[in-house]
Protein backbone atom coordinates (compact mmCIF):
# COMPACT_ATOMS: atom_id res chain seq x y z
CA UNK A 1 0.00 0.00 0.00
CA UNK A 2 1.49 3.47 -0.92
CA UNK A 3 1.20 6.63 1.08
CA UNK A 4 2.72 7.84 4.31
CA UNK A 5 1.10 7.82 7.49
CA UNK A 6 0.28 10.52 9.40
CA UNK A 7 -1.43 12.23 12.23
CA UNK A 8 -4.39 14.50 12.07
CA UNK A 9 -5.75 16.45 15.37
CA UNK A 10 -10.04 17.58 15.18
CA UNK A 11 -11.89 19.73 17.15
CA UNK A 12 -15.17 21.51 17.12
CA UNK A 13 -17.68 23.16 18.90
CA UNK A 14 -21.21 24.81 19.44
CA UNK A 15 -24.06 22.99 18.21
CA UNK A 16 -23.89 19.92 15.37
CA UNK A 17 -20.33 19.84 16.32
CA UNK A 18 -19.92 15.94 16.58
CA UNK A 19 -21.61 15.91 12.88
CA UNK A 20 -19.37 17.89 11.92
CA UNK A 21 -16.34 15.83 12.99
CA UNK A 22 -17.96 13.25 11.28
CA UNK A 23 -18.30 14.98 7.90
CA UNK A 24 -15.22 15.94 8.13
CA UNK A 25 -13.55 12.35 8.64
CA UNK A 26 -16.30 10.84 5.53
CA UNK A 27 -14.31 14.29 3.37
CA UNK A 28 -10.85 12.85 4.44
CA UNK A 29 -11.92 9.75 2.91
CA UNK A 30 -13.50 10.93 -0.36
CA UNK A 31 -10.25 12.88 -0.65
CA UNK A 32 -8.15 10.07 -0.82
CA UNK A 33 -6.72 10.02 2.90
CA UNK A 34 -7.59 6.90 4.43
CA UNK A 35 -8.69 6.39 8.12
CA UNK A 36 -6.50 3.93 9.74
CA UNK A 37 -7.58 4.86 13.04
CA UNK A 38 -9.96 7.45 14.62
CA UNK A 39 -9.17 8.08 19.18
CA UNK A 40 -13.02 8.02 21.00
CA UNK A 41 -13.56 12.12 21.16
CA UNK A 42 -13.10 13.88 24.28
CA UNK A 43 -14.87 16.94 25.24
CA UNK A 44 -13.05 19.63 27.22
CA UNK A 45 -12.94 23.20 27.62
CA UNK A 46 -12.03 25.86 24.94
CA UNK A 47 -8.60 26.40 25.45
CA UNK A 48 -7.30 30.14 24.22
CA UNK A 49 -4.01 30.30 22.66
CA UNK A 50 -3.01 31.72 25.97
CA UNK A 51 -3.36 27.69 26.90
CA UNK A 52 -6.03 28.79 29.51
CA UNK A 53 -9.53 27.40 29.83
CA UNK A 54 -12.01 29.85 28.81
CA UNK A 55 -15.25 28.88 30.49
CA UNK A 56 -17.71 30.93 28.93
CA UNK A 57 -16.65 29.21 25.06
CA UNK A 58 -18.95 26.59 24.16
CA UNK A 59 -16.77 23.31 25.29
CA UNK A 60 -14.95 21.67 22.34
CA UNK A 61 -14.77 17.89 20.78
CA UNK A 62 -11.53 16.71 20.60
CA UNK A 63 -9.59 13.24 18.52
CA UNK A 64 -7.02 12.55 16.77
CA UNK A 65 -6.72 10.52 13.81
CA UNK A 66 -4.18 8.50 11.99
CA UNK A 67 -4.25 8.24 8.42
CA UNK A 68 -2.65 6.64 5.55
CA UNK A 69 -1.92 8.82 2.29
CA UNK A 70 -0.13 9.29 -0.92
CA UNK A 71 -0.83 13.06 -0.61
CA UNK A 72 1.88 15.62 0.15
CA UNK A 73 1.87 17.59 2.86
CA UNK A 74 0.87 20.93 1.10
CA UNK A 75 -1.71 18.89 -0.57
CA UNK A 76 -3.15 17.22 2.26
CA UNK A 77 -3.25 21.14 4.30
CA UNK A 78 -5.38 22.21 1.80
CA UNK A 79 -7.78 19.22 1.63
CA UNK A 80 -8.20 20.20 5.49
CA UNK A 81 -8.58 24.04 4.91
CA UNK A 82 -10.79 23.00 2.19
CA UNK A 83 -13.20 20.75 4.83
CA UNK A 84 -12.81 23.50 7.60
CA UNK A 85 -14.27 25.94 4.91
CA UNK A 86 -17.17 23.56 3.97
CA UNK A 87 -18.10 23.39 7.88
CA UNK A 88 -18.20 26.83 8.05
CA UNK A 89 -15.17 27.97 9.74
CA UNK A 90 -14.37 31.27 10.26
CA UNK A 91 -10.56 32.71 11.08
CA UNK A 92 -11.51 35.15 13.42
CA UNK A 93 -9.68 34.38 17.00
CA UNK A 94 -12.78 33.65 18.60
CA UNK A 95 -14.12 30.41 21.00
CA UNK A 96 -16.06 29.02 18.37
CA UNK A 97 -14.55 26.32 16.10
CA UNK A 98 -16.72 25.22 13.35
CA UNK A 99 -13.75 22.77 12.61
CA UNK A 100 -10.47 22.59 13.16
CA UNK A 101 -7.73 20.01 11.58
CA UNK A 102 -4.72 20.53 12.46
CA UNK A 103 -1.70 18.54 10.48
CA UNK A 104 0.30 17.00 13.62
CA UNK A 105 2.20 14.78 11.78
CA UNK A 106 2.68 13.24 8.25
CA UNK A 107 5.99 10.66 7.01
CA UNK A 108 9.18 10.16 8.30
CA UNK A 109 10.85 13.18 6.23
CA UNK A 110 9.68 15.62 3.44
CA UNK A 111 11.15 14.52 0.14
CA UNK A 112 12.96 18.07 0.51
CA UNK A 113 14.80 16.48 3.27
CA UNK A 114 13.00 19.07 6.01
CA UNK A 115 11.51 17.20 8.69
CA UNK A 116 8.08 16.48 8.83
CA UNK A 117 5.24 18.75 9.93
CA UNK A 118 4.48 19.71 13.31
CA UNK A 119 2.55 23.13 12.35
CA UNK A 120 0.79 23.48 16.11
CA UNK A 121 3.66 24.81 17.81
CA UNK A 122 1.78 24.46 21.49
CA UNK A 123 0.22 20.95 20.24
CA UNK A 124 2.61 18.89 22.81
CA UNK A 125 0.88 21.44 25.49
CA UNK A 126 -2.45 20.64 25.18
CA UNK A 127 -3.81 17.37 26.62
CA UNK A 128 -6.84 17.41 24.39
CA UNK A 129 -4.31 16.38 21.66
CA UNK A 130 -1.64 14.46 23.65
CA UNK A 131 -4.71 11.97 25.33
CA UNK A 132 -6.49 10.75 21.94
CA UNK A 133 -3.17 11.02 19.96
CA UNK A 134 -1.52 8.51 22.63
CA UNK A 135 -4.69 6.33 22.23
CA UNK A 136 -4.17 5.39 19.25
CA UNK A 137 -0.55 5.69 18.70
CA UNK A 138 1.82 5.39 21.53
CA UNK A 139 5.00 4.91 19.96
CA UNK A 140 4.92 7.18 16.92
CA UNK A 141 7.56 9.74 17.41
CA UNK A 142 6.42 13.42 17.37
CA UNK A 143 8.73 14.76 14.75
CA UNK A 144 11.45 16.84 15.59
CA UNK A 145 11.50 15.65 19.10
CA UNK A 146 12.94 12.41 19.32
CA UNK A 147 10.63 11.13 22.02
CA UNK A 148 7.54 9.05 21.24
CA UNK A 149 3.64 10.54 21.78
CA UNK A 150 3.62 8.27 25.22
CA UNK A 151 6.73 10.01 26.46
CA UNK A 152 5.33 13.47 25.68
CA UNK A 153 1.92 12.44 27.54
CA UNK A 154 3.41 11.55 30.62
CA UNK A 155 5.57 14.81 30.54
CA UNK A 156 2.29 16.56 30.21
CA UNK A 157 0.17 14.44 32.62
CA UNK A 158 2.86 15.40 35.34
CA UNK A 159 2.85 19.37 34.48
CA UNK A 160 -0.24 20.06 34.05
CA UNK A 161 -3.26 16.48 35.28
CA UNK A 162 -6.15 18.98 36.06
CA UNK A 163 -5.51 19.47 31.89
CA UNK A 164 -6.47 15.85 31.35
CA UNK A 165 -9.01 15.62 34.46
CA UNK A 166 -11.50 17.83 32.83
CA UNK A 167 -11.40 15.56 29.22
CA UNK A 168 -14.78 13.85 29.31
CA UNK A 169 -14.42 10.49 27.34
CA UNK A 170 -17.31 10.68 24.89
CA UNK A 171 -19.17 8.08 22.70
CA UNK A 172 -17.20 7.13 19.50
CA UNK A 173 -17.86 9.06 16.06
CA UNK A 174 -19.45 7.53 13.09
CA UNK A 175 -16.39 6.48 10.67
CA UNK A 176 -17.17 6.15 6.77
CA UNK A 177 -18.79 2.97 5.91
CA UNK A 178 -16.56 1.30 3.53
CA UNK A 179 -19.21 -1.14 2.22
CA UNK A 180 -16.87 -3.95 0.96
CA UNK A 181 -18.68 -6.95 -0.38
CA UNK A 182 -17.42 -9.57 1.96
CA UNK A 183 -16.44 -12.99 0.99
CA UNK A 184 -17.07 -15.94 3.32
CA UNK A 185 -14.72 -18.75 3.04
CA UNK A 186 -15.94 -21.96 5.14
CA UNK A 187 -13.28 -24.26 4.32
CA UNK A 188 -9.09 -24.79 3.64
CA UNK A 189 -10.09 -25.16 0.32
CA UNK A 190 -12.00 -22.06 -0.46
CA UNK A 191 -9.17 -20.00 1.52
CA UNK A 192 -6.37 -21.45 -0.74
CA UNK A 193 -8.80 -20.44 -3.66
CA UNK A 194 -9.32 -16.94 -2.77
CA UNK A 195 -5.76 -16.08 -1.39
CA UNK A 196 -4.37 -17.17 -4.77
CA UNK A 197 -6.02 -14.76 -6.71
CA UNK A 198 -5.38 -12.05 -3.77
CA UNK A 199 -2.30 -9.32 -4.11
CA UNK A 200 0.73 -10.31 -1.91
CA UNK A 201 0.25 -7.93 0.36
CA UNK A 202 -2.22 -9.37 2.20
CA UNK A 203 -3.36 -8.19 6.08
CA UNK A 204 -4.89 -10.54 9.02
CA UNK A 205 -6.99 -10.30 10.96
CA UNK A 206 -7.86 -13.58 13.40
CA UNK A 207 -10.59 -13.08 16.23
CA UNK A 208 -13.10 -15.77 17.42
CA UNK A 209 -16.12 -13.61 16.28
CA UNK A 210 -18.91 -11.88 18.56
CA UNK A 211 -17.23 -8.23 17.17
CA UNK A 212 -17.23 -5.21 18.52
CA UNK A 213 -15.76 -1.59 17.72
CA UNK A 214 -11.89 -3.41 18.98
CA UNK A 215 -12.22 -5.50 16.10
CA UNK A 216 -13.30 -3.22 13.58
CA UNK A 217 -10.32 -0.88 14.61
CA UNK A 218 -8.27 -3.58 13.66
CA UNK A 219 -9.33 -4.32 10.37
CA UNK A 220 -9.35 -0.75 9.51
CA UNK A 221 -5.76 -0.51 10.58
CA UNK A 222 -5.47 -3.53 8.45
CA UNK A 223 -7.25 -2.37 5.52
CA UNK A 224 -5.41 1.12 5.63
CA UNK A 225 -1.84 -0.80 5.43
CA UNK A 226 -2.58 -3.15 3.06
CA UNK A 227 -3.87 -4.24 -0.35
CA UNK A 228 -6.67 -6.68 0.94
CA UNK A 229 -8.07 -7.77 4.21
CA UNK A 230 -8.86 -11.18 5.54
CA UNK A 231 -10.44 -11.90 8.75
CA UNK A 232 -10.79 -15.22 10.60
CA UNK A 233 -13.43 -15.69 12.91
CA UNK A 234 -12.96 -19.32 14.74
CA UNK A 235 -13.69 -20.01 18.13
CA UNK A 236 -10.59 -22.16 19.18
CA UNK A 237 -11.47 -25.39 21.48
CA UNK A 238 -7.48 -25.57 22.05
CA UNK A 239 -7.59 -22.44 24.05
CA UNK A 240 -10.00 -23.69 26.27
CA UNK A 241 -9.70 -24.88 29.53
CA UNK A 242 -11.98 -27.47 31.54
CA UNK A 243 -14.48 -25.83 32.84
CA UNK A 244 -14.06 -22.23 30.90
CA UNK A 245 -16.91 -20.62 28.66
CA UNK A 246 -16.10 -22.66 25.48
CA UNK A 247 -20.07 -23.63 25.12
CA UNK A 248 -21.30 -20.13 25.98
CA UNK A 249 -18.59 -18.12 24.16
CA UNK A 250 -21.35 -15.70 22.44
CA UNK A 251 -21.71 -16.27 18.58
CA UNK A 252 -22.55 -13.87 16.34
CA UNK A 253 -22.07 -14.12 12.75
CA UNK A 254 -24.65 -12.75 10.92
CA UNK A 255 -23.69 -9.19 12.87
CA UNK A 256 -20.35 -10.14 12.19
CA UNK A 257 -20.58 -9.80 8.30
CA UNK A 258 -21.55 -6.63 9.33
CA UNK A 259 -19.01 -5.28 10.81
CA UNK A 260 -16.04 -6.71 9.15
CA UNK A 261 -17.58 -5.47 5.73
CA UNK A 262 -18.31 -1.89 7.22
CA UNK A 263 -14.88 -1.37 8.24
CA UNK A 264 -13.55 -2.40 4.92
CA UNK A 265 -12.50 -6.52 5.08
CA UNK A 266 -12.83 -8.35 2.04
CA UNK A 267 -13.20 -11.78 3.11
CA UNK A 268 -13.66 -13.78 6.09
CA UNK A 269 -12.83 -17.48 6.41
CA UNK A 270 -14.43 -19.48 9.34
CA UNK A 271 -13.91 -22.96 9.31
CA UNK A 272 -15.17 -25.54 11.89
CA UNK A 273 -12.87 -27.10 13.83
CA UNK A 274 -12.45 -30.37 11.79
CA UNK A 275 -11.12 -27.76 9.11
CA UNK A 276 -8.59 -26.99 11.33
CA UNK A 277 -8.25 -29.85 13.78
CA UNK A 278 -8.48 -33.01 11.33
CA UNK A 279 -8.34 -36.81 12.73
CA UNK A 280 -5.29 -36.99 13.71
CA UNK A 281 -3.97 -34.10 14.45
CA UNK A 282 -0.73 -34.08 17.04
CA UNK A 283 1.66 -31.31 16.63
CA UNK A 284 1.40 -28.05 18.91
CA UNK A 285 3.48 -24.92 19.51
CA UNK A 286 4.45 -24.74 23.31
CA UNK A 287 5.49 -20.98 23.86
CA UNK A 288 7.51 -20.68 27.26
CA UNK A 289 8.82 -16.69 27.85
CA UNK A 290 6.52 -14.36 28.04
CA UNK A 291 4.00 -17.48 27.98
CA UNK A 292 4.62 -19.02 31.43
CA UNK A 293 3.14 -16.17 34.23
CA UNK A 294 -0.48 -14.72 34.78
CA UNK A 295 -2.79 -15.72 32.13
CA UNK A 296 -0.24 -19.15 31.39
CA UNK A 297 -0.54 -20.10 34.77
CA UNK A 298 -4.25 -19.48 35.71
CA UNK A 299 -5.47 -20.64 31.89
CA UNK A 300 -2.50 -23.65 31.67
CA UNK A 301 -2.65 -25.07 27.86
CA UNK A 302 -4.90 -21.64 26.84
CA UNK A 303 -1.44 -20.18 25.13
CA UNK A 304 -0.50 -23.38 23.50
CA UNK A 305 -4.13 -23.37 22.07
CA UNK A 306 -3.28 -19.86 21.09
CA UNK A 307 -0.43 -19.91 19.59
CA UNK A 308 -1.18 -23.41 17.41
CA UNK A 309 -3.80 -22.09 15.96
CA UNK A 310 -2.33 -18.41 14.79
CA UNK A 311 0.59 -20.69 13.22
CA UNK A 312 -1.84 -22.39 11.70
CA UNK A 313 -4.07 -19.63 10.36
CA UNK A 314 -0.74 -17.57 9.50
CA UNK A 315 0.31 -20.53 7.27
CA UNK A 316 -2.67 -20.58 5.50
CA UNK A 317 -3.26 -17.05 4.75
CA UNK A 318 0.53 -16.18 3.45
CA UNK A 319 -0.04 -12.62 4.90
CA UNK A 320 2.27 -9.95 5.48
CA UNK A 321 1.17 -8.75 8.04
CA UNK A 322 -1.12 -9.32 10.93
CA UNK A 323 -3.13 -7.23 13.85
CA UNK A 324 -3.46 -8.22 17.19
CA UNK A 325 -4.91 -5.96 19.88
CA UNK A 326 -3.15 -4.60 23.02
CA UNK A 327 -5.74 -5.67 25.26
CA UNK A 328 -4.57 -9.30 24.81
CA UNK A 329 -1.56 -7.90 26.08
CA UNK A 330 0.33 -11.38 27.13
CA UNK A 331 -1.09 -13.07 23.97
CA UNK A 332 0.54 -10.30 22.07
CA UNK A 333 4.01 -10.62 23.39
CA UNK A 334 3.49 -14.36 22.73
CA UNK A 335 2.68 -13.82 19.24
CA UNK A 336 5.77 -11.61 18.53
CA UNK A 337 8.10 -14.24 20.17
CA UNK A 338 6.25 -16.70 17.98
CA UNK A 339 6.87 -15.05 14.60
CA UNK A 340 10.39 -14.22 15.73
CA UNK A 341 11.57 -17.39 17.28
CA UNK A 342 10.08 -19.21 14.21
CA UNK A 343 11.22 -16.91 11.38
CA UNK A 344 7.71 -16.89 10.32
CA UNK A 345 7.30 -14.51 7.68
CA UNK A 346 4.59 -12.82 8.85
CA UNK A 347 4.85 -9.15 10.95
CA UNK A 348 2.41 -9.09 14.10
CA UNK A 349 1.56 -6.11 14.58
CA UNK A 350 -0.35 -4.88 17.95
CA UNK A 351 -2.77 -1.70 18.20
CA UNK A 352 -4.05 -0.26 20.98
CA UNK A 353 -6.87 -1.15 23.10
CA UNK A 354 -10.61 0.48 21.76
CA UNK A 355 -12.53 1.05 25.03
CA UNK A 356 -16.15 1.96 25.61
CA UNK A 357 -17.13 5.46 26.03
CA UNK A 358 -16.77 5.14 29.70
CA UNK A 359 -13.17 3.54 29.68
CA UNK A 360 -14.03 0.20 29.46
CA UNK A 361 -11.92 -1.86 27.42
CA UNK A 362 -14.15 -3.65 25.06
CA UNK A 363 -14.23 -7.27 24.96
CA UNK A 364 -16.58 -9.95 23.83
CA UNK A 365 -17.35 -10.91 27.08
CA UNK A 366 -18.50 -7.84 28.31
CA UNK A 367 -21.77 -8.65 27.35
CA UNK A 368 -21.55 -10.96 30.05
CA UNK A 369 -22.16 -8.44 33.16
CA UNK A 370 -25.30 -7.40 34.81
CA UNK A 371 -25.72 -3.36 34.62
CA UNK A 372 -24.66 -3.15 38.04
CA UNK A 373 -21.58 -5.25 37.48
CA UNK A 374 -21.07 -3.27 34.06
CA UNK A 375 -21.31 -0.25 36.48
CA UNK A 376 -18.81 -1.66 39.36
CA UNK A 377 -16.23 -2.43 36.49
CA UNK A 378 -15.22 1.14 35.63
CA UNK A 379 -13.36 0.99 38.98
CA UNK A 380 -10.74 -1.03 36.42
CA UNK A 381 -10.06 1.17 34.36
CA UNK A 382 -9.79 4.23 36.93
CA UNK A 383 -7.30 2.29 39.02
CA UNK A 384 -5.23 1.42 36.11
CA UNK A 385 -5.51 5.48 34.89
CA UNK A 386 -4.61 6.74 38.39
CA UNK A 387 -1.47 4.17 38.59
CA UNK A 388 -0.29 5.72 35.50
CA UNK A 389 -0.80 9.40 36.92
CA UNK A 390 1.16 8.55 39.60
CA UNK A 391 3.84 7.30 37.38
CA UNK A 392 4.04 10.13 35.64
CA UNK A 393 4.52 12.39 38.67
CA UNK A 394 7.22 10.76 39.85
CA UNK A 395 6.78 7.21 41.44
CA UNK A 396 8.79 4.67 40.55
CA UNK A 397 8.21 1.98 43.33
CA UNK A 398 5.73 -0.73 41.79
CA UNK A 399 4.91 -1.77 45.30
CA UNK A 400 3.70 2.44 46.25
CA UNK A 401 1.94 2.40 43.11
CA UNK A 402 0.12 -1.24 42.94
CA UNK A 403 -1.55 -0.50 46.62
CA UNK A 404 -4.08 2.33 45.03
CA UNK A 405 -4.75 0.42 42.74
CA UNK A 406 -5.74 -2.77 44.73
CA UNK A 407 -7.83 -0.49 46.99
CA UNK A 408 -9.78 1.20 44.50
CA UNK A 409 -10.57 -2.00 42.85
CA UNK A 410 -11.28 -4.14 46.10
CA UNK A 411 -13.21 -0.97 47.24
CA UNK A 412 -15.88 -1.41 44.35
CA UNK A 413 -15.89 -4.73 44.80
CA UNK A 414 -13.74 -5.85 42.13
CA UNK A 415 -11.88 -9.15 43.04
CA UNK A 416 -8.34 -8.91 42.03
CA UNK A 417 -6.43 -11.62 40.61
CA UNK A 418 -3.71 -10.21 39.23
CA UNK A 419 -2.18 -6.73 39.78
CA UNK A 420 1.35 -5.90 38.19
CA UNK A 421 3.77 -3.97 36.29
CA UNK A 422 5.68 -5.83 33.74
CA UNK A 423 7.95 -5.31 31.10
CA UNK A 424 5.89 -5.56 28.09
CA UNK A 425 7.95 -7.96 25.85
CA UNK A 426 9.27 -10.77 28.71
CA UNK A 427 6.61 -10.36 30.75
CA UNK A 428 8.52 -10.42 34.27
CA UNK A 429 7.39 -8.22 36.94
CA UNK A 430 9.34 -5.52 37.77
CA UNK A 431 9.56 -4.15 40.95
CA UNK A 432 10.95 -0.65 39.64
CA UNK A 433 9.84 1.60 36.87
CA UNK A 434 12.85 2.27 34.35
CA UNK A 435 13.05 4.58 31.24
CA UNK A 436 11.22 2.29 29.11
CA UNK A 437 7.48 1.76 28.96
CA UNK A 438 5.87 -0.74 31.28
CA UNK A 439 2.85 -2.45 31.38
CA UNK A 440 0.51 -2.34 34.37
CA UNK A 441 -1.83 -5.75 34.06
CA UNK A 442 -4.94 -6.15 35.64
CA UNK A 443 -7.34 -9.41 36.13
CA UNK A 444 -10.31 -8.92 38.15
CA UNK A 445 -13.13 -10.86 38.90
CA UNK A 446 -16.59 -9.24 38.28
CA UNK A 447 -19.48 -11.30 39.61
CA UNK A 448 -18.58 -14.36 37.20
CA UNK A 449 -17.02 -12.54 34.49
CA UNK A 450 -13.30 -12.47 34.47
CA UNK A 451 -12.03 -8.87 33.39
CA UNK A 452 -9.11 -7.99 31.63
CA UNK A 453 -7.13 -5.14 31.24
CA UNK A 454 -4.04 -2.99 30.79
CA UNK A 455 -1.83 0.67 30.52
CA UNK A 456 1.21 1.76 29.63
CA UNK A 457 3.22 3.34 32.46
CA UNK A 458 6.11 5.82 31.99
CA UNK A 459 7.67 7.95 34.34
CA UNK A 460 9.30 10.70 32.45
CA UNK A 461 12.83 11.75 33.92
P1 LIG B 1 -10.90 -12.24 20.32
O1 LIG B 1 -12.00 -12.33 19.33
O2 LIG B 1 -11.34 -11.79 21.68
O3 LIG B 1 -9.99 -13.42 20.32
O4 LIG B 1 -10.00 -11.03 19.81
C1 LIG B 1 -9.48 -11.01 18.51
C2 LIG B 1 -8.45 -9.92 18.42
O5 LIG B 1 -9.05 -8.67 18.74
C3 LIG B 1 -7.31 -10.12 19.42
O6 LIG B 1 -6.10 -9.74 18.81
C4 LIG B 1 -7.68 -9.19 20.53
O7 LIG B 1 -6.57 -8.75 21.28
C5 LIG B 1 -8.31 -8.05 19.76
N1 LIG B 1 -9.18 -7.26 20.62
C6 LIG B 1 -10.16 -7.70 21.45
N2 LIG B 1 -10.70 -6.67 22.13
C7 LIG B 1 -10.06 -5.55 21.73
C8 LIG B 1 -10.15 -4.16 22.08
N3 LIG B 1 -11.02 -3.71 22.97
N4 LIG B 1 -9.30 -3.31 21.46
C9 LIG B 1 -8.41 -3.75 20.54
N5 LIG B 1 -8.28 -5.03 20.17
C10 LIG B 1 -9.09 -5.92 20.75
Amino acid sequence: MSGRVGFLGLGANGPEARARLEQALAGLEAAGVTLAAVASPLSGPFVGPDGRPDARAPRVLNSVAEVRTALSSEALLACCARLELAAGRVRDGGPVRALDLDLLALGEERRDGAPPLLPHPRALERAFVLAPWEEIAPFALVPGTGADVLTHAARWRARAPEAFAVLTLEAPLALPDLRRRLTVLPDRGALAAWRSAQPVALGLVPTMGALHAGHAALVRRARAASEAVLATVFVNPLQFGPGEDLARYPRSFESDRAVLAAAGADAVYVPDAADLYAPGFATYVVPEGPALGFEGERRPGHFRGVATVVLKLLQRARAERAWFGRKDAQQAAVLQRLAQDLDLPTEVIVAPTVRDHDGLALSSRNRYLTPAERARALALPAALDGLRQAAAQGERDVARLLAPARARLEAAGLVPDYLSVVDPDSFTSLEQLGPAPALVLATVRCGTTRLLDNRWVVCPV
